[in-house]
């Protein structure tokens, strides 16, 4: 009787790391649903892909790397905050 699907989901952690993926397109079809399905529920990684956003809008383009590793730290420290309320 077990749901094959029934641990189809994503942690937190995954999607910050898929965050920009997500952002340029590049995730397959059935992770971007997965992706979207957390932040329906998940107000601490909707406010995470919001961030990127506008980092992106500031910057014009996706960060060719990452997100310089203050304002990651700065972001997932207010990520981690987040959670602990
Ligand atoms: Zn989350």
């Amino acid at each position: 009787m077990a749901d094959p699907t029934a641990h189809d989901h994503l942690t937190c952690q995954e999607v910050v790391e898929l965050v920009t993926d997500y952002l340029e397109s590049a995730l397959p079809a059935e992770q971007a649903v997965l992706f979207e399905q957390h932040l329906n529920f998940c107000d601490g990684c909707e406010w995470y892909l919001d961030q990127m956003r506008r980092t992106i809008a500031t910057v014009g383009r996706l960060p060719e790397e990452d997100v310089p590793p203050e304002t990651r730290d700065a972001l997932l420290a207010a990520f981690r905050d987040w959670r602990k309320r």
